[in-house]
């Protein structure tokens, strides 16, 4: 139904932005209401305005904690205009209607963000504005919320297309964006008191609740995006610019890789578009991300860096060679975070001990899927050797590597590897072949020797064709999960051509 408004209280903090909305109001012949500040920007634009002391009959008081919060304006918003009992009681109680509300509330996240003690963040948390806009977004049939500064050209631009009048879709269209603001609000709230704390897998459902940030844009730049999620609980950011939503996925991945290794010897990994082109553990964190450089120097260009050990001078020395949008480590010397800190936008991140949650989201058609992580790692206590011949023991060690890389890389993959260290990956193909072959060409391109060499792969071997290749290439050892019908094609291949092969019953296909 159309309604013409007649009467708005407007309530907001910053004030810039708000005249052409006021001007509009009262050339329309609306009756203003207004709280302290707010009224005196309006009566300095030469606009009569009433101010809620005289609804009220009160004073700002407690500082301004209690302005508009009285039945004579929550009364005035919530009343139902259909309902012959409470036009009754307006008039009994001589509430005035009111028919539009604007509010801009405290900014409470720019004064966390601003450093300011906890005293001065509590008193930035608004009861009055918060109540008036949930009041109004409630009665949306009859009154019409603006619920932030963001929102006052569109609505000139409403107001003036409707000749001061709204529609029904309008104010409930006003009221969803209210309850949103509202919702947001809250949770600013309520991760500035949580903060650093886990996030749960239940609390991922409403992850609406959760504290958020809005970022440049998504995954391209004509893309929006918002995280929603406690990242200053993960990592404390040592130094760079801003992370992209590219990053974030990035970071992820990485976490998700090195977690593999949390109790192995030194390690590093790099990621690009998540998946790992270098990953090496060695003795010394030098050797570590000398020995992931050299996997593949060309794609670590731009990525990001990962390990699960303290990068000390010697380390930062070399890392400080290559551009990498962000390095992520337990902990940093402090030359070597001096040095790291050299280049203005490397992004450093230094990761706290917390415990990540264990489900994922994806969305799909018009729902979600919701799954378990994939935190299955099979180690050589799993493995059932097929074939004849059994891997050697420095074997074992190469193909349970393999396999933490395989996991962690997009299907269709195949990962060859030594002992303590990635050579290639085929990454994301439409065929294992394909995956195999890519693995091959790379290894080769970046001068390894791949005689002795291991292969995992994600998935079972529908035909004997992977380790065919695989064998011309000089690979002795093969880990699968198994489970194809034809099993027995790549075992038989194996064993008439001296290779060793163990199966772990468990898939991991990424995609
Ligand atoms: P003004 O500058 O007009 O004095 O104050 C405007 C601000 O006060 C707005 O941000 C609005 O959300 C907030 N506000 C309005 N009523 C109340 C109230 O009763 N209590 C509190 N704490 N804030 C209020």
């Amino acid at each position: 139904m159309s309604k013409k408004i007649q009467s708005a209280l407007i309530s907001v903090y910053y004030k810039d932005g708000l005249e052409p909305l006021v001007r509009l109001l009262h050339n329309n012949g609306v009756k203003l209401y207004s709280t302290g500040g707010t009224q005196t920007f309006i009566e300095n634009l030469n606009i009569p305005v009433t101010a809620a002391e005289e609804l009220t009959g009160y004073p700002s008081i407690f500082g301004g904690r209690v302005k508009t919060l009285h039945p004579a304006i929550m009364g005035g918003i919530l009343y139902r205009r259909d309902d012959e009992g409470d036009v009754a009681q307006a008039a009994q109680y001589n509430i005035p209607a009111i028919d539009m509300v604007v509010v801009d509330l405290y900014p409470f996240e720019e004064t966390v963000a601003s450093g300011a003690s906890e005293e001065d963040i509590i008193e930035k948390i608004d009861i009055g504005g918060i109540s008036l806009i949930r009041a109004t977004a409630k009665n949306f049939k009859d009154t019409l919320i603006v619920s932030s500064r963001s929102q006052y050209a569109e609505v000139v631009e409403l107001l003036n297309a409707k000749a001061g009048a709204t529609d029904i879709e309008d104010r409930r269209y006003y009221a969803g964006l209210a309850f949103g603001v509202s919702s947001h609000y809250d949770g600013a709230i309520n991760s500035f008191f949580t903060s650093g704390k886990e996030t749960t897998d239940k609390e991922l459902f409403d992850f609406t609740n959760l504290a958020s940030q809005t970022l440049r844009y998504g995954e391209n730049p004509h893309q929006s995006a918002t995280y929603y999620g406690d990242l200053e609980g993960i990592f404390d950011k040592l130094h760079g610019k801003e992370l992209s939503y590219n990053n974030l996925v990035d970071v992820d991945a990485c976490v998700s890789l090195i977690d593999e290794f949390a109790d192995a010897q030194p390690t590093f990994a790099i990621i690009k578009h998540t998946n790992a082109c270098g990953i090496a553990t060695a003795p010394t964190a030098k050797e570590a991300y000398d020995n992931a450089l050299a996997c593949d120097p060309v794609s670590a260009f731009g990525g990001v860096v990962i390990t699960n050990t303290k990068v000390d001078l010697a380390t930062a020395e070399e890392l400080n060679k290559l551009f990498m949008e962000i390095l992520i480590a337990p902990a940093y010397d402090e030359e070597a975070l001096t040095l790291l800190k050299s280049k203005k936008n490397r992004i450093l991140l230094k990761r706290n001990d917390v415990v990540l949650p264990q489900i994922m989201f994806k969305t799909i058609l018009n729902g979600v899927l919701v799954q378990d992580k994939d935190l299955a790692t099979e180690v050589a206590a799993q493995f059932t050797t097929v074939t004849e011949k059994a891997p050697t023991s420095e074997e074992v060690s190469a193909l349970e590597f393999a396999l933490k890389v395989s996991k962690h890389t997009k299907s269709n993959t195949i990962v060859l590897a030594r002992e303590n260290q990635l050579l290639a990956s085929g990454t994301g193909q439409t065929s294992r072949v394909d995956a195999l072959r890519q693995a091959i060409d790379k290894a080769k391109s970046f001068g390894f020797d791949l005689n002795g060499a291991v292969m995992a792969s994600d998935a079972f071997f529908p035909f004997a064709d992977c380790v065919e290749i695989a064998h011309q290439a000089g690979i002795t050892a093969v880990v699968q999960p198994g489970g194809s019908i034809r099993d027995k094609d790549s075992v038989d291949y194996c064993n008439a051509n001296g290779l060793a092969m163990v199966t772990t019953g468990v898939r991991h296909f990424k995609h």
